[in-house]
C-alpha cells in the first residue's frame, strides 16, 4: 500500500507573517485522520522560518528549485547542500513553470534530479503536457519522454527515492482539473513505463496528480488506483482547503 502525499507548492507567494499563520493553522488543523504524508514547499527565503515552525510536527519541507552546482560563482542559485542545511527533505524539479519560463529543459531537469539525490534530497519530478499537446494526442509521448530523460541519466533504480508528479499544464492554476479518469489514464501509463524497466520500483513509486486540486475534488482523485496524492498550488495557500486535501489522504 503506497502512502498518499499532500504536497503544497506555495510558488512565489508569501511573507514572514503568512508563513507563520499558514503553518500555524495547518499544524493546528492536522488531525489524526491525516494518515498520509504532508509536504510544504515555500519560496527559498522562507525555508529557514518554515523549518523552525514545523519542528515536532509531521509536516515535511521542500524547496521549489535546486542548482546542479555544488557551490561557488553561481549568483542567485541554491545548492542541494544549502537546502539540506535549511531543513529540506524534498525538492521540486521540472515544474512546468520552470520548464516554460526559466529554461529548465528535460536534460537540465534530469541533472537537477541527480543533484538532489546526491545530497539525500527526495526529488519530486514533475511532468505534464500542454493543452496543444493533449489535443494533438501526444500526452503519452510528451510525459514519457520527460520521464525517460531522467531515467536515462540516473537509472531506473534511482526512482526508488523519488516522487513523480503528473501535472497537466492546462490544469495548473486554471481551475480546470483533470477528471479522475484522465488523471488515472496518464498515471497508469507512467507506471507501466516504469514497470517495463523495474516492476518493484514501479509498484512502490508514488505518483501525485497536480492541477487545480482543491478540498472538493481531492478525495475522488486520490481514490484512483494510480493516484497517490496531490501536488497543490493555489489551494495550498488556504489552510482550510489544504487541510481538507490532507484529510483526503
Ligand atoms: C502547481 O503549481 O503545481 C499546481 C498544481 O497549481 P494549482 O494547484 O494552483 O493548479
Amino acid at each position: 500500500m503506497r502512502k498518499i502525499i499532500a504536497a503544497g507548492n506555495w510558488k512565489m507567494n508569501g511573507s514572514r507573517d503568512m508563513t507563520a499563520s499558514l503553518i500555524g493553522e495547518i499544524r493546528a488543523g492536522l488531525s489524526r485522520d491525516c494518515r498520509g504524508e504532508v509536504l510544504i514547499c515555500p519560496a527559498f527565503g522562507y525555508l529557514a522560518q518554515a523549518a523552525e515552525l514545523i519542528e515536532g510536527s509531521k509536516i515535511q519541507l521542500g524547496a521549489q528549485n535546486i542548482s546542479t552546482e555544488k557551490s561557488g560563482a553561481h549568483t542567485g542559485e541554491m545548492s542541494g547542500d544549502m537546502l539540506v542545511d535549511l531543513g529540506c527533505s524534498h525538492v521540486l524539479v521540472g515544474h512546468s513553470e520552470r520548464r516554460a519560463m526559466y529554461g529548465d529543459t528535460s536534460d537540465l531537469v534530469a541533472a537537477k534530479f541527480e543533484a538532489a539525490q546526491r545530497v539525500g534530497l527526495i526529488p519530486v519530478l514533475c511532468v505534464g503536457e500542454t493543452l496543444e499537446e493533449r489535443e494533438a494526442d501526444t500526452t503519452e509521448t510528451v510525459v514519457g519522454a520527460q520521464l525517460q530523460t531522467v531515467i536515462d541519466r540516473v537509472g531506473v533504480d534511482a526512482l526508488e527515492s523519488s516522487v513523480l508528479a503528473y501535472e497537466p499544464v492546462w490544469a495548473i492554476g486554471t481551475g480546470k482539473t483533470a477528471t479522475p479518469d484522465q488523471a488515472q489514464q496518464v498515471h497508469a501509463f507512467l507506471r507501466r513505463t516504469i514497470v517495463a524497466q523495474n516492476a518493484k520500483i514501479a509498484d512502490s513509486l508514488r505518483i501525485l496528480y497536480g492541477g487545480s486540486v482543491n478540498g472538493g475534488n481531492a478525495a475522488e482523485l486520490f481514490a484512483m488506483p494510480d493516484v497517490d496524492g496531490g501536488l497543490v498550488g493555489g489551494a495550498s495557500l488556504k489552510s482550510d482547503q489544504f487541510l481538507d486535501i490532507c484529510a483526503a489522504t
